[in-house]
């Protein structure tokens, strides 16, 4: 088979765990519009920052993907609740050690965990999660989608890696290490053959669809997937939204953008 063949294995970032440990510490407690911060000890401007910084992610995101039209689709009573452990030590306990990876986060529940300085949280974890967080939030947890439509999305919104990713799509596109619509279907979340080229190519395709067909038109999309009765497939969101014949025409299409 195609992918064993190429058999580069890594544990996925996304750790969809849950956890009760974290309230047996001593939490202080601070809101904004979206969010709650269960922190330790972090000074004053770490705290504030994050919440500002988790604010302007909401605003851009929901901006982007057009869901500020839809009144009430988030409400205070869902806000986010970020727990700021002071140490890795604490953050490794609190979490029982399932945050060894990049992050631990419960996308249903809206939990996200991290401790002071952790690497990457603030510029590329929290983006990142909310994106999973926001968009599942919107179209419901239940739908099942293959892992390249959620990962894509998120990928797409990540604007620093934007321009390279779909670089890499391009020249990808015309070599044999190409993963169809198809292939990419057959990446399941917890194993992933070549991580690099999977986002990039998921992305593109995300990249794609808004490119050609307008953000209005994915944010429809988004509706459509949302809308759809629970025992219809998801390709037939995009075939109502963009009347693609089937799965390989959608991937004939995407192909000719990579191409262009
Ligand atoms: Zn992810």
């Amino acid at each position: 088979m195609k992918f064993i063949t190429r058999v580069i294995i890594v544990i996925f970032v996304c750790m969809l765990a849950t956890s009760g440990e974290a309230l047996v510490y001593r939490w202080n407690t601070k809101k904004s519009e979206h969010f709650v911060l269960y922190y330790q000890n972090a000074p004053i401007e770490y705290t504030d920052d994050i919440l500002d910084k988790a604010e302007g992610y909401y605003d851009s995101i929901t901006k982007e993907l057009g869901f500020t039209r839809f009144e009430g689709f988030w409400t205070w009573d869902k806000r986010t609740k970020i727990y700021l452990y002071d140490n890795r030590k604490d953050y490794m306990e609190g979490t029982n050690g399932s945050g060894w990876s990049a992050a631990h986060v419960d996308v249903i529940n809206r939990d996200v965990y991290a401790y002071i300085n952790m690497d990457n949280f603030l510029d590329i974890i929290l983006p990142h999660e909310l994106g999973h967080i926001i968009f599942r939030e919107f179209i419901g947890f239940k739908r099942k989608l293959p892992l390249w439509l959620d990962e894509g999305l998120v990928s797409f919104l990540e604007k620093r890696q934007k321009v390279d990713r779909l670089l890499v799509a391009k020249a990808i596109v015309k070599t044999s290490y190409f993963e169809t619509l198809n292939d990419l279907g057959a990446v399941k979340s917890g194993f992933q053959i070549m991580p690099d080229i999977f986002y990039a190519e998921a992305a593109s395709v995300i990249e794609f669809l808004v490119a050609s067909y307008g953000r209005d038109k994915f944010t429809r999309f988004c509706q459509e997937l949302r809308d759809l009765r629970e025992d219809r497939d998801w390709f037939a969101a995009f075939q109502e939204t963009y009347n693609f014949e089937d799965l390989d025409d959608m991937n004939k299409k995407w192909v000719e953008f990579l191409k262009k």
